[in-house]
């Protein structure tokens, strides 16, 4: 579902799986923001075959490690799409990650990124984008910031009315107060989040940041 020009959804709204909102990059050098859950991408490949003539993503950006985001990667990555995520992230997963959610019974698969992402610019094509390490959720969670459009892929780090758990291993409640704050200061027209509903406009993208002050940054 196209949102903006070269901007794309695919919305995950059932309620009997849990999996994250897909988002594309459209143009030459398309860029895919977290696949999901590999059992259920068949949404997604069939908004790309309607929207992008079923071309694959020439780089997949996972915001984070956790399943519901990354899992349908792999299947990209051996189609020959690029797997980038940040570095920060995979520092975790290979020290006590995995072994601490495998000690919770949530299972990390193993892979391997082509590039290990760090602050700053990544240039994509005619695109660029900034990359944001936003820890809380996960320890190396990234949102992209695509001035462009306004938008930032946010990932599981803020929802409509709502941020990222920090319950899951290495969940960091004061980490994840630190990047809402500091997210909420980027010029933003698009808040695409990794669940729910997306956010649009500037002002209703900065009530939501004034609800989510009063609800969650007590308990953070
Ligand atoms: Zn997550």
């Amino acid at each position: 579902m196209k949102l903006a020009d070269d901007l794309y959804v695919y919305p995950w709204t059932q309620a009997t799986a849990n999996n994250c909102n897909t988002f594309l990059v459209g143009g030459p050098a398309p860029v895919m923001i977290d696949p999901g859950h590999a059992r259920l991408y068949k949404h997604v490949e069939l908004g790309l075959a309607s929207d992008h003539q079923g071309e694959i993503p020439k780089l997949v950006v996972i915001t984070h490690c956790h399943p519901d985001h990354l899992e349908a990667a792999f299947a990209l990555q051996k189609a020959g799409a690029r797997l980038a995520m940040l570095a920060a992230e995979m520092e975790y997963l290979e020290g006590e990650g995995r072994r601490l959610a495998a000690s919770l019974g949530m299972s990390l698969p193993e892979f391997q990124p082509d590039i290990l992402l760090g602050e700053g610019e990544l240039v994509v094509g005619p695109e660029s984008f900034q990359v944001l390490h936003t820890p809380g959720h996960s320890p190396g969670h990234l949102c992209l910031y695509w001035p462009r459009h306004k938008a930032l892929f946010a990932g599981d780090l803020v929802f409509a009315q709502g941020v990222g758990r920090v319950d899951f291993p290495g969940g960091d409640g004061a980490a994840l107060k630190q990047s809402l704050q500091r997210v909420a200061k980027l010029d933003l027209e698009w808040v695409l989040t990794g669940h729910g509903p997306v956010l649009k406009g500037k002002a209703s993208i900065q009530r939501n940041f004034q609800i989510i002050e009063q609800l969650y940054f007590g308990m953070l």
